[in-house]
């Protein structure tokens, strides 16, 4: 039965040659501030602050600023200042906890964060100051918050800048536990795995036919792209790795007309001509085009990368078995290293001093 919903799927999408489209702070790091929440708060302790800045702070982080980088510099060009000089920041600045004494700053005025540690290359963040005015419900995105209101202040930012991107990092997160996005993200690596081994034991498949077609992997990784894509303020792939999904999706999806131009046993001779006329259509007749060639009429897509970017990925084109397959080695592979790079992301620490 879900063989066949897929490959009525892929028909559908194959009646067309183109591929379808697809509260303000608690936390101040230049000013001391009190909480005042009118709920009854379950307050948390140092320790909770310190696990969330060891376990999550980076990944919550990294995800604030891929999500933003083209959604705020068109609406606050201030945050241009911030990249890329941020990543940076965020992978080579170490976090200093104090767990029972107060950061201060340049003056020695006592703070909950600040930018002076006794550290090299560190910020100060003080769980103990914080435990006190935060509790269970808002202590996750207020700590990202002021972790990223000092480091911004190390890419250049002012206090008034400062303070509105910690609000805006607390606001992305106020909504729902980082928990949940950690176990999204778990969730995306592991499917991210199962396409990969499912591609690696189709490529050793001697005959391309059922779930071993390529038609079958158009739309996963097209679902897995959108699965990382969280919203639009926090994102977990860049924009260059989103486009380059989509280029390897125009690549399979070439595969899957060629499964159809020549699977004589599940396709009619109007469906083969179909998917022949298809890769006409993609190929005329030459042996490969370049990516840019084949996005350019039309640019369904929507695409940011560069023209010099697309014309250095080639598609060949599949007239037979082993050059398809040779095809989906070049996906499988682009996946697997976005899988180590993606990983690499998800479990990313900051460099704790105590
Ligand atoms: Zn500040």
């Amino acid at each position: 039965m879900k063989f066949q919903t897929l490959i009525i799927g892929v028909v559908l999408i194959a009646s067309s040659c183109t591929p379808p489209q697809f509260t303000q702070s608690n936390l101040q790091g230049g000013v001391d501030g009190g909480g005042g929440n009118t709920f009854i708060a379950q307050p948390v302790t140092s320790e909770e602050i310190e696990s969330v800045i060891v376990s999550d702070a980076k990944v919550a982080l990294s995800g604030f600023f891929i999500g933003n980088e083209k959604l705020l510099a068109s609406t606050k060009p201030e945050y241009q200042k911030l990249y890329p000089k941020i990543f940076t920041l965020l992978d080579t600045v170490a976090i200093e906890i104090r767990s029972n004494q107060l950061c201060s700053d340049h003056e020695g005025n006592h703070k909950d964060g600040s930018i002076y540690a006794q550290s090299e290359n560190a910020i100060c963040i003080s769980t103990y100051s914080m435990a006190g005015k935060l509790n269970q419900q808002n202590y996750e995105a207020e700590t990202f918050g002021l972790i990223a209101h000092e480091l911004s202040h190390l890419a250049g930012f002012n206090e008034v800048e400062a303070i509105q991107l910690q609000n805006d990092v607390v606001n992305t997160y106020a909504k729902e536990s980082f928990k949940n996005k950690q176990e999204m993200l778990a969730k995306a690596n592991k499917f991210l795995e199962q396409i990969i081994s499912t591609m690696q034991f189709s490529i050793k498949d001697k005959t391309w036919d059922g779930y071993n077609a390529p038609n079958s992997f158009v739309n996963v990784i097209d679902d897995f792209r959108k699965k990382v894509k969280d919203s639009s303020n926090i994102n977990f792939i860049t924009s260059t790795e989103n486009d380059l999904i989509l280029v390897e999706y125009l690549r399979l999806y070439n595969l899957s007309e060629f499964v159809y131009a020549s699977d004589t046993l599940l396709y009619s001779e109007g469906q083969r001509n179909y998917g022949k006329d298809c890769l006409e259509h993609t190929f005329q007749g030459r042996g490969s085009v370049t990516a840019y060639e084949a996005f350019k009429t039309p640019n369904t897509f929507n695409l940011h990368l560069d023209k010099e970017v697309l014309s250095n990925i080639v598609f060949l084109n599949p007239r037979n078995l082993d050059i398809a397959k040779s095809e989906m080695s070049v996906t499988s592979n682009f996946l697997s290293d976005l899988l180590v790079k993606f990983n690499e992301r998800s479990s990313a620490q900051f460099v704790i001093i105590k």
